[in-house]
């Protein structure tokens, strides 16, 4: 199944659907056809090629809900699976600043630990018991984080992805 890349109006990448899904937005006049392989289907009243990008001929506001919402698998990707205060693999999630003392569970207050850094730190903040964040946790740009699930980037869509592929490797 192809896909297609879908740009905002401003050339900013929103998503990734299907290419099937991106000939509709096009022949309903929703977006225009920037890049495409040849690619077409055909049904008996008509055919439409196959974009590989698309651009929407609308703007969309990306709001900050519309940022991805926290979870366990996101912070280990995020992570890298490593324990962000040891550096070895990570096999749990910490809430720096604990739930307890109102650490909220949010991109900015969860990490990726290992067993044995989570088990240390139990309600503590780091710097009481001295581990340290090797970064500091943030939440991940939306689509810095459909490409960290990608895993072949089309050619096609490189030009269009330059700054997002920047910030999610
Ligand atoms: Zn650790």
């Amino acid at each position: 199944m192809s896909r297609a890349l879908v740009l905002n109006i401003t050339d900013e990448p929103l998503s990734i659907v299907s290419g099937q899904r991106a000939a509709l937005l096009a022949y309903e006049g929703k977006a225009d056809i920037v890049e495409f392989d040849g690619e077409v289907i055909r049904s008996e009243m008509l055919s439409l090629t196959v974009p590989t990008v698309v651009r929407l001929r609308y703007y969309v506001h990306i709001s900050y809900e519309r940022k991805c919402s926290i979870s366990r698998r996101g912070v280990f990707a995020r992570d890298n699976h490593l324990c962000q205060y040891c550096g070895c693999r990570a096999d749990s999630i910490d809430h720096v600043t604990p739930k307890s003392r109102g650490g909220k569970h949010t991109w900015e207050n969860v990490v990726a630990a290992c067993r044995a850094c989570n088990s240390r730190k139990r309600d503590r903040l780091p710097s009481e018991i001295g581990l340290h964040l090797r970064r500091r946790p943030t939440a991940p740009n939306r689509m810095s984080w459909v490409l960290s699930f990608a895993n072949d980037v089309p050619h096609i869509w490189r030009p269009y992805l330059r700054t997002e592929m920047r910030r999610a490797s």
